[in-house]
């Protein structure tokens, strides 16, 4: 089965053994992820907002556009990477995922990366970042990859700001766009080890 077959049937069994049926039960659909299944790069965000399960894709709202901005000023376009959420159905009135929530689907989300198998993961936001750095500080270490575990898999991850802060502060846009630029300078850091 190739990769986006696999992602297509863990998506299918997302749904059928109903994860989270409250928020099943009042989104439109599963936002599963979308872009280039066999990526180097996968971006996490935190939950599907309101335009999100309309279209069932992560980022295609305002946070979305800037997200493709960052892209392209380090040279790259969605299509090239993942985009997905560690949960895969929109909250209620775009609340915080609660943190059952988030574990019910963190299983799924390390058997999608098992299947793309990326060479860094990038959080997007605080959320994202602290469910792969319990003790992820934003301020101090977003832009920093590091190398994390989680049973047999090893992922560098590096945590960013929401590109959704950079809507409602200018100063952060430009950090955004930074920590962004220097992403393929961290892989190609890591992967000479
Ligand atoms: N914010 C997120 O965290 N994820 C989306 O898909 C959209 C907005």
């Amino acid at each position: 089965m190739n990769q986006q077959a696999q992602l297509d049937a863990l998506a299918n069994e997302i749904r059928d053994t109903h994860v989270c049926p409250e928020l099943e039960a009042t989104a439109t659909q599963l936002v599963m992820g979308a872009g280039d299944p066999n990526a180097d790069i996968v971006c996490i965000g935190e939950a599907p907002g309101k335009n999100e399960d309309e279209q069932g894709k992560p980022f295609v709202g305002a946070a979305g556009k800037f997200l493709d901005e960052m892209l392209a000023a380090a040279g790259m376009v969605r299509e090239q990477i993942y985009i997905t959420n560690i949960v895969k159905y929109r909250p209620p009135n775009n609340r915080d995922p609660l943190p059952e929530e988030k574990a019910a689907f963190w299983p799924y989300l390390m058997r999608q990366l098992e299947i793309i198998q990326p060479k860094v993961v990038l959080t997007l936001g605080r959320h994202s970042g602290a469910a792969f750095i319990p003790e992820l500080h934003i301020s101090r270490d977003h832009g920093h990859a590091r190398t994390v575990r989680y049973h047999d898999s090893e992922f560098l991850v590096i945590p960013l700001y929401h590109p959704a802060a950079a809507l409602y502060n200018g100063g952060m846009r430009q950090t955004l766009i930074d920590d962004f630029m220097r992403v393929p300078a961290s892989i190609e850091q890591h992967s000479k080890g």
